[in-house]
């Protein structure tokens, strides 16, 4: 199973889809660049969730800036307790997190937020060594995880972070929207970009790195409302995969049982977490990977009254791609008690301080799974049969020879499509290798120039899940791309 996540990152590297950041310079653990094949597909991973999630659910979208003042992370808690067990080796002075030396040696999962003494207990207990050079481990301290900056010239100590999550920011602008953006509750925000979080070891390539990409939505509600979803009646009989404390499985319920049986705090919840599979279903990810788990109370972040991980199942086990917080009032009253600024709403002449639920996406593991996913094979080749809204491209023009007017040709093909659609142009090797590498970066249409073209003025195009192949008129690409594209099939009409 671990071979689909080495087949990954061997892909990644030869053909440049992500690599470590400044690898010439000898790259910092935990910062990945991507390439261009690699960051189209971010690209349009995105832009479903535009789709999906930020249209479908009405939203409003803001974009933030990543170096956030100190009072933020005083209002949102992030500098009380945002913070990892850490331990450090005596001997070689690596450090590691404490939870994972521990869970290493004993085979079992610990929660992180445990108290630093039980964590030095246990390491005393069951003679836990430092992994690399055996020599003893110091005792357990607690490591903030937040990257500090300065911002302009101060006397001492950091005055701004990095920001640790994207929300923060909707908590902080939240009535600066809401007076400008002419809306009424419930409102969705959502932001897509950049975060930080200052991992002591990052491991897994994308699955734990210290930048990484959000894409986080906070629907702003009235508590009193919470069952109110006009929308409800269209996802009703759709079956969400659940996995309760209570139950051993994952279950599947409609939407209308999750609601009706309590399972969720509201009918708009269960809404919201219909809204949220569905996105990973047009991802590609198979509905029997997925699975929402019920979060116990100490496994719960802080702020959040009720806890859903979305997680996929991949070759690393189950991978938490969202989390789907009920973050209740906590961020906007806090953000009020610092700022001394009022946040509360007025509605049916009632004045309150909004709730917040909380979709929580990772586009980094969301790039890895839908990869993962995609990832097959023919006649022993790999094959990624990404959907085609998530292809690098949406066609690659390749003529057959680099010469006799063959290319000049494939040039002016290409010309014709290159504003309107994600298209590569590609001379090198033979025909059937190029076929190879794009069945390999997921392109679903490859269209071939030959001699015949310089008469007729057609081509091939070649389909990436059934090779099978047509010729058709230059002059029709574009129309055969945008049907393409509708998920039309070009290759029977
Ligand atoms: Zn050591």
């Amino acid at each position: 199973m671990a071979e689909d996540y080495d087949r990954i990152q061997n892909l990644a590297d030869q053909r440049g889809i992500f690599f470590p950041a400044a690898e010439i310079h000898g790259s910092l653990a935990g910062f990945w660049d991507f390439g261009h094949t690699g960051s189209n597909i971010r690209r349009k991973i995105v832009e479903l969730w535009r789709r999906d999630i930020v249209r479908g659910l009405g939203s409003i979208e803001m974009d933030g800036c990543i170096i956030l003042p100190k009072q933020v992370f005083q209002a949102s808690g992030h500098l009380k307790s945002f913070a990892d067990p850490v331990v450090l080796c005596t001997k070689c002075k690596k450090s590691y997190r404490a939870d994972k030396v521990v869970e290493d040696v004993l085979k079992t999962e610990i929660p992180e937020a445990m108290p630093s003494e039980k964590f030095d207990e246990m390491i005393k207990d069951n003679n836990i060594k430092c992994p690399s050079c055996k020599g003893s481990l110091g005792k357990t301290d607690k490591f903030n995880m937040m990257i500090g900056v300065t911002a302009g010239v101060v006397a001492e100590g950091y005055n701004a972070y990095l920001r640790p999550e994207t929300c923060q920011s909707i908590f902080a602008s939240f009535m600066k929207l809401v007076k400008t953006s002419r809306v009424s509750l419930p409102l969705p925000i959502s932001q897509v970009g950049k975060s930080f979080r200052n991992e002591i070891s990052p491991r897994q390539s994308l699955l734990r790195s210290r930048e990484f990409t959000q894409m986080e939505t906070e629907i702003f509600f009235n508590p009193k409302k919470i069952d109110e979803c006009p929308d409800f009646d269209s996802v009703k009989d759709y079956k969400l995969k659940m996995k309760l404390l209570s139950e051993k499985d994952v279950k599947d319920m409609t939407v209308e049982e999750v609601y009706t049986k309590k399972i969720v705090s509201g009918k708009s919840i269960a809404y919201y977490l219909a809204v949220c599979q569905k996105f990973f279903e047009h991802c590609g990810i198979p509905v029997e990977k997925m699975r929402f788990r019920e979060l116990e109370d100490d496994a719960r972040a802080f702020y959040s009254k009720e806890t859903w991980d979305f997680e996929v199942l991949t070759s690393t086990g189950w991978l938490e791609l969202v989390a789907n917080n009920y973050r209740t009032d906590y961020d906007l009253k806090s953000h009020s008690d610092v700022s001394g600024t009022d946040l509360s709403i007025t509605e049916d002449e009632e004045k309150f301080v909004p709730h917040v639920w909380e979709i929580s996406m990772g586009l980094d593991r969301t790039f890895y799974a839908v990869f993962e996913s995609a990832l097959g094979e023919r006649d022993g080749k790999p094959l990624l049969s990404l959907p085609r809204y998530l292809a690098p491209y949406d066609a690659v023009v390749l003529p057959l020879v680099r010469k006799d007017g063959v290319d000049d040709k494939a040039r002016g093909a290409f010309n014709l499509i290159k504003l309107d659609f994600d298209v590569k142009y590609d001379e090198k090797q033979s025909i059937g290798k190029r076929y190879l590498i794009y069945d390999e970066l997921g392109v679903p249409l490859a269209v071939t120039i030959d001699y015949d073209s310089l008469e007729k003025n057609d081509c091939t195009i070649r389909d990436r899940d059934t090779a099978k192949q047509k010729r058709v008129q230059i002059s029709e690409l574009p129309e055969i791309l945008a049907r393409m594209k509708k998920g039309e099939d070009i290759f029977n009409d």
